[in-house]
């Protein structure tokens, strides 16, 4: 997941990259989400181009991961594509005040800066690899849900409501309305 700083021209270079295996124990380590059977590997389409001193990459992250829902608990896959477009100025002698930023720079001839759109380089070759990892952690909700409609656990028997009915009622656990029927409900008992 590699890009050589000297190969790279004023007009953009295509370059394509699948995970590799070291790129997923990484990922696997740092993201539970990214375990499972179901999850497609992760591939990276990027272009990449001189601006000045400048390194322009601009490209999309395709793949999928697998997901807990957080009203049904039941595991789905959650498709990924992602794009991404960032500049990468030469650190020069600087160095990142975190000290996570500056193990990257070191070990992978880049870092990130605050937001995904900036970054540092230095050296002759620059690993993709952590900004792939960056890009999929942002993709994973905060909240996943399985599908827009889906009906969750029954907050009386515990039943997957998608499966069929249980007969107690349609509230849905986290709408406003499920929290405002059991505030009243609370308050006539
Ligand atoms: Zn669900
Ligand atoms: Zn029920």
């Amino acid at each position: 997941m590699k890009i050589l700083v000297d190969r790279l021209k004023d007009s953009p270079t295509a370059f394509h990259f699948s995970e590799t295996e070291a790129w997923r124990a990484d990922a696997e380590a740092m993201l539970e989400e990214l375990r499972g059977p179901l999850a497609a590997p992760i591939e990276a389409d990027v272009r990449a181009h001189r601006m000045g001193q400048d390194i322009y990459l601009e490209g999309e992250l395709r793949g999928a991961i697998e997901l807990e829902c957080g009203r049904c608990l039941a595991r789905y896959r959650q498709p990924l594509s992602e794009p991404f477009r960032l500049v990468l100025t030469p650190a020069g002698s600087r160095v990142p005040a975190e000290p996570e930023a500056a193990q990257a720079l070191a070990r992978d001839g880049m870092c990130l800066g605050d937001e995904l759109d900036t970054g540092w380089f230095q050296g002759y070759e620059i690993d993709l690899g952590g900004l792939f990892r960056e890009i999929v952690t942002l993709a994973i909700p905060v909240q996943p849900i399985c599908k827009d409609d889906c009906r969750g656990l029954c907050p009386r028997c515990g039943a997957d409501r998608n499966a069929g009915d249980c007969g107690h009622g349609d509230a849905r656990p986290n709408s406003p309305f499920a929290a405002l029927e059991r505030l009243r409900t609370r308050g006539e008992s």
